[in-house]
């Protein structure tokens, strides 16, 4: 495994940009800083965003295929560094090396995705209702687009927004968690890495990077300039940033937090459902959007499955995310550990049973958080969960009626993923159905996390009601045209209305 330095070194990192600056990084993997850069001021942004503006206005004229070959190029670059920047990944932000590489590789999957999507930015032609006029729709580059990304996620957000954008003729400017700002700029040198191959079409300025606090990012979304935000985070970020967008008329593309659920029903592969559970709950330390935090068991099977959850949740290999054999790292500050302790808290003064939880490995990592994964049963008159806490809790609640599992189910706030496990076919209709799951996943016989890039990603109610990566989501970071052209010698009114000007 590559040492800081040497990771540093290759993604073109130098002193320049990771020492001496006013923004300290720690390592969640044992509290170490592993750099200083240098913030961005409100000023510094507003110049940034008027040289994104500038970009834009050349990008906006170049051919989308050629557009495309970009995005092309980066995606390359991305295959030669996935490990060295995977595993910068996992050194700030603390998820276990496997999942820093797949973190990357979703980089490349959304590059390649993208370059396909540059030859089919497709409007649509319509029928006219008079004579002699034909109507089309046009698909429009936007403007620049502001990217706003969470810790958890410090890469793979950044390329979902970022590669659609690029292809749609869009600049961008990324505003990076202040948890992990060294993944954002080592981004930034493989993207010019990719301009400085790509040749003199790609302006200045297309792509930015802004370092620091939410006063950074207050700044981006109140400008009139950035035509479209896209803010990934909590739903208590959202709702600000939401609705200042929505103040200046501005677009946005909310991608909020999550309080997921798998129901396992009577029906269920247990097998299955046991490895979509624990790795739902365990994995990135539960510090997922997606991440499995609710579990509707039915009473049938409650004492085949939970036991050997609990098993697994005191078994799992917890350690330092770089070294291989590692499942679970830590979670990312002593704040978020103080989180946990408070809803388990919480959750045993309503009555529920708590398993694990605790602190691990503090002799060797006194200054990280690493935590044995939570499971607690809940009994008594507390039947769901309704808040996000970002850590590796899974609350576990008992059921007879399916009807009654998607009710609790759907009766939170929230609205991003959701799984049922069974091999009976009309349950699995009903959950995928208008009176099943309402989030913006709901999933069959896979649990609740590890989403592909191909379809839309996103969720309802507070988790923003965004979408991201494939399907049709391109379309929200253009403009839609509609064109009429009249190609005859008279001038017919919609609606047949006459009026006479002679
Ligand atoms: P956070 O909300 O604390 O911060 C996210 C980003 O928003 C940071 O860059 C922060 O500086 C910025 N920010 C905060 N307040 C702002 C404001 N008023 N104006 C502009 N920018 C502001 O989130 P976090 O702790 O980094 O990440 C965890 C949360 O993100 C969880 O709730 C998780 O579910 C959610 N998340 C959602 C998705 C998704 O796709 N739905 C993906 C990853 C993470």
């Amino acid at each position: 495994m590559m040492n800081t330095q040497e990771i540093y070194d290759a993604l073109g990192l130098t002193d320049a940009d990771v020492k001496g600056g006013d923004l300290k990084v720690y390592s969640p993997t044992d509290g170490s800083e592993i750099a200083a850069v240098k913030t961005d001021s409100v000023e510094e942004t507003k110049s940034k965003i008027a040289q994104s503006v500038t970009a834009f206005k050349a990008w906006r004229k170049v051919p989308a295929p050629r557009r495309g070959e970009l995005v092309r190029i980066l995606g390359n670059i991305l295959r030669e560094k996935k490990e060295a920047l995977g595993a910068l990944v996992t050194l700030e932000c603390g998820k276990i090396y496997q999942e820093g590489l797949g973190e990357v590789q979703e980089m490349i999957d959304i590059c390649d995705y993208a370059v396909g999507q540059s030859r089919m930015l497709h409007g649509l032609t319509i029928v006219s209702e008079r004579p002699l006029h034909k109507m089309r729709e046009i698909w429009q580059p936007l403007g620049p687009v502001g990217i706003i990304s969470a810790f958890n996620f410090p890469v793979a957000v950044w390329s979902w927004n970022a590669a659609l954008a690029l292809v749609c003729g869009n600049s961008t400017i990324w505003k990076s968690s202040e948890k992990s700002p060294v993944t954002a700029l080592a981004c930034q040198k493989l993207f010019e890495l990719a301009c400085a191959e790509f040749g003199d079409d790609a302006p200045k300025g297309l792509s930015q990077t802004l370092t620091g606090d939410r006063d950074i990012g207050e700044a981006l979304v109140a400008s009139e300039s950035v035509a479209l935000i896209s803010a990934t985070g909590s739903s208590a970020m959202g709702r600000i940033v939401g609705a200042n967008v929505a103040k200046r008329f501005g677009k946005s593309i909310l991608e909020l937090g999550g309080n997921n659920a798998i129901t396992v029903s009577k029906h269920a592969d247990l097998d299955l459902a046991f490895q979509g559970i624990v790795f739902g709950t365990v994995g990135t330390c539960g510090q997922r959007c997606t991440t499995t935090r609710r579990l509707f068991v039915h009473d049938d099977v409650y004492d085949a499955l939970i036991p050997r959850i609990k098993k697994a949740f005191a078994g799992v290999s917890i350690g330092n995310p770089l070294d291989e054999g590692t499942l679970m790292g830590p979670l990312i500050d002593e704040d978020s550990f103080n989180n946990m302790q408070k809803a388990l808290e919480l959750a045993k003064s309503n009555g529920g049973v708590v398993t694990g939880g605790g602190r691990a490995i503090q002799e060797e990592y006194p200054n990280a958080y690493y935590v044995n994964a939570a499971l607690v049963e809940m009994k008594g008159e507390v039947n769901n969960v309704k808040t996000e806490t970002f850590a590796p809790i899974l609350y576990v609640f008992k059921y007879t009626d399916l009807d009654d599992a998607i009710f609790r189910q759907n009766d939170v706030p929230q609205g991003l993923s959701s799984a049922i496990f069974t091999t009976n076919i009309l349950e699995a209709e009903i959950f995928t159905s208008e009176v099943g799951s309402d989030c913006g996943i709901a999933n069959v016989n896979i649990g609740t996390s590890g989403a592909e890039i191909g379809g839309a990603f996103g969720g309802e109610k507070e988790t923003g009601g965004g979408r991201e990566s494939g399907s049709d989501a391109w379309r929200g970071y253009m403009r839609r045209m509609t064109s009429t052209v009249n190609y005859s010698t008279e001038l017919p009114l919609a609606q047949g209305i006459k009026f006479d000007t002679e």
